[in-house]
């Protein structure tokens, strides 16, 4: 049933984080209880079909215009500030800390429909296909998504899309997980990253590994940069390095 709390904060331009992020999570849990169970837990698999480890090289290509799930399931479509220019302020929540002289936005995400909690721009009308419909404008987050990834064919047997995995494909494909080299060690990838305000108005980036230290990657003004925190989710620290360079090489 709809919470009367998801309707009031989609009525929102603008969201404090303390009060965002629990919404988020109490979304997530209104989500998933009406899907399936999920046979492999979707967070981690790989979103490029270059990267697949579960479906097999030949496996068809499914059709989004008649899906729609990665656009249903997947809550926090993050706007980077080079998209910005893309998308109107009605488009979008700006995810913002308080307690400071000037507001500040820490995140922008793509807005969600009230009643079902699908994106905004999913079109699920009966009779028309499953389309964006700001697909010439969808954010990079979006574009990144294979349809054929694993975390694709994930999500539509959750939604009941496609048939589940039968016991020895899930048993070979647990397997061919278990074997994945990991990129880096998880433990040195950041789970979270936050901007904390300095004493001369500046604010730090914040990234707090999941091996449990805390490292300041950056230090800026925000009325000369715009970053997001969402840019750095599941990054190593020198992938984070990198990225904090190249907009800086591109701004000098
Ligand atoms: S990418 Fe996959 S999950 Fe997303 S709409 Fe296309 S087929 Fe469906
Ligand atoms: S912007 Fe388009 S592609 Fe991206 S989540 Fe929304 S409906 Fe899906």
């Amino acid at each position: 049933m709809l919470k009367p709390e998801f309707v009031q904060i989609t009525r929102q331009n603008k969201i404090a984080e303390d009060e965002f992020y629990p919404m988020i999570v109490a979304m997530y849990e209104q989500i998933w209880q009406n899907l399936l169970p999920p046979q492999i837990i979707p967070k981690g698999l790989s979103v490029k079909r270059s990267g697949n480890v579960i479906t097999p090289p030949d496996a068809p290509v499914p059709d989004c215009l008649a899906c729609g799930a990665c656009c249903a399931a997947m809550l926090c479509v993050g706007v980077r500030p080079s998209e910005d220019e893309n998308l109107s302020a009605e488009e979008y929540w700006d995810i913002t800390i308080e307690g400071r002289e000037n507001e500040i936005t820490v995140d922008r995400y793509l807005r969600r429909d009230a009643e079902t909690l699908v994106c905004a721009f999913l079109q699920i009308e009966t009779g028309k296909p499953t389309a964006c419909k700001i697909y010439e404008r969808r954010p990079r987050m979006c574009h990144d998504f294979d349809a054929g990834s694993d975390k694709c064919h994930a999500l539509r047997r959750a939604y009941g899309i496609e048939p589940f995995l039968s016991l020895d494909e899930m048993s070979e494909a647990l397997g061919k997980l278990d074997d994945k080299p990991e990129k880096s060690a998880p433990e040195e990838t950041i789970r979270e990253v936050k901007f904390v305000e300095t004493e001369t108005g500046e604010l730090q980036i914040l990234a707090y590994l999941n091996n449990g230290s805390t490292n300041i990657i950056h230090t800026f003004d925000p009325q000369a940069e715009v970053w997001r925190q969402f840019e750095f989710d599941a990054l190593t620290l020198s992938e984070a390095a990198r990225l904090i360079d190249s907009r800086k090489n591109k701004s000098e």
